[in-house]
């Protein structure tokens, strides 16, 4: 049997972060454990292959958890300005996109996984790859973790084990099972960051096309939260910005309602159709919203209302109200999600009421928790990943400080 002071379970954003933090603060006896044949495997593909790590706007109020002063706390303490300091000190250079996202200079998400790769492989901390954790125990004040046949003992685990968020990249959701024999609690699980399924008919003719919006979500018929941003329209519903960011709200039997065009109002609209009515009416139907939207939007809209694309603009004038009615508010019911699979996040985990100030079980002393395992999750924009490495130096303090604290 072999033994370390510290195991990480998960060689991803927060479980490598974890390990680089510990050997910061002279903790050098630890094992990190990871599946697959290569660290960081998630967050080399993040942000599109782009790796949005973090948000000019981070604040606890872009993140869902069952404790968000917590989430705050963690963000204080390890926040966006100390892991672009950290990172940029490790060798790497940062920037931010218009709308506040941080990504590498390189805009290679693989390449910020190769600069904590680097900074790991002369820091004493041992790397085993190809190395499924399938249980672990605690017995007589140590911890005992089982892989294969082989038995690694430790005073102190962390399950940095990921989601069930793109099971392909190693998450399947076994960190539940390993945080559940410890006799934690987990809340209820569901992809978020993830298209959604919506019903077809209306959107015939749609697949492909993109469109800036406002995406306003229905509860039985109540409005409930706007989001604005891109839509773009699939053949089993809709994706985009805009869309992922509904995706944490968004219950099955949900009504959206797409506003085409968010920064005109419905009396200007209706004077500016009713202008071009009285200017080209024997042109036909369809041409009376052109260049107003996506041409496809149009066809679609007009057939909704119920218009031929043959018939002339004059024949239509009377139905102008219905159409702006249509472009403000395009009702879709949604059916579903995409699931795990296409999901960036998993909303729910392991209780945050259930861990102390350091990430600590509350149930079992010297076992830690981070990253999405953690019942956080974060809007889309570099959210999840600041988190997973936030908690991942939060998780490495509290070790390294109880760990000095005995040496006394
Ligand atoms: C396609 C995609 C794009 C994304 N883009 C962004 C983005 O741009 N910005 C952002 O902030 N977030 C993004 N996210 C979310 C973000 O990547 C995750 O929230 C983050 O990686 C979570 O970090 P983690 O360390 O908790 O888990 P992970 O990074 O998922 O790492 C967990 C690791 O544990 C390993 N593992 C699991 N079980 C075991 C076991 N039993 N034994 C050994 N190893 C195990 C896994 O193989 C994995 O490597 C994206 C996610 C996806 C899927």
């Amino acid at each position: 049997m072999q033994k370390y002071q510290v195991a990480i379970v998960g060689g991803g954003a927060g479980g490598m972060f974890c390990a680089l933090r510990l050997a910061d603060a002279g903790i050098k006896d630890v094992i990190l454990l990871e599946r697959n044949d290569r660290l960081g495997r998630k967050l080399s593909v993040t942000g599109n292959g782009q790796g949005n790590i973090s948000n000019e706007q981070m604040s606890p109020e872009h993140y869902f958890s069952d404790d968000l002063s917590r989430v705050r706390r963690v963000l204080d303490f390890f926040g966006k300005r100390q892991l672009i300091e950290y990172l940029t000190a490790l060798g790497g250079l940062f920037v931010s996109d218009e709308t506040g996202r941080i990504y590498p200079a390189s805009r290679q998400a693989a390449s910020v996984t190769d600069v904590l790769r680097f900074a790991l492989s002369n820091r004493g901390t041992v790397i085993r790859l190809n190395t499924y954790v399938n249980s672990a125990s605690k017995k007589n004040g140590r911890f005992l973790i089982v892989s294969g046949e082989e038995i690694i003992s430790t005073d102190y685990l962390v399950l940095c084990n990921g989601g069930c968020a793109a099971s392909y990249l190693g998450t399947d959701g076994n960190g539940y099972e390993l945080a559940r024999a410890f006799g934690h609690t987990i809340s209820a699980l569901s992809p978020s960051l993830v298209q959604l399924k919506t019903e077809q008919a209306p959107i015939r003719g749609l697949k492909g096309v993109r469109s800036e919006c406002l995406l306003r979500l229905f509860r039985r018929d109540a409005a409930c939260a706007d989001f604005y941003g891109d839509i773009i329209f699939t053949d089993y519903g809709i994706s985009g910005n805009a869309v992922f960011r509904a995706s944490s709200f968004v219950r099955a039997e949900d009504e959206i309602s797409i506003d085409f065009l968010p920064k005109f109002g419905e009396k200007e609209l209706k004077e500016l159709l009713a202008e071009k009515a009285e200017k080209y009416p024997v042109f036909p139907a369809e041409d009376l919203l052109r260049c107003i939207v996506n041409s496809s939007i149009g066809k679609c809209i007009l057939r909704r209302c119920g218009i031929g694309l043959q018939s002339l603009i004059r024949d239509i004038g009377s139905k102008i109200p219905v159409i702006v009615s249509m472009l403000k508010g395009f009702r879709l019911k949604v059916l579903g999600t995409m699931g795990f699979d296409n999901a960036q996040v998993t909303k729910g985990g392991v209780y945050m009421r259930e861990l102390d100030e350091g990430l600590m079980s509350l149930k079992v002393e010297n076992l830690y928790f981070g990253g999405e395992l953690i019942n956080v999750d974060g809007e889309c924009g570099g959210y999840n990943l600041q988190w997973a490495f936030s908690s991942g130096a939060v998780v490495a303090n509290s070790i390294s400080e109880r760990i000095k604290n005995a040496d006394r």
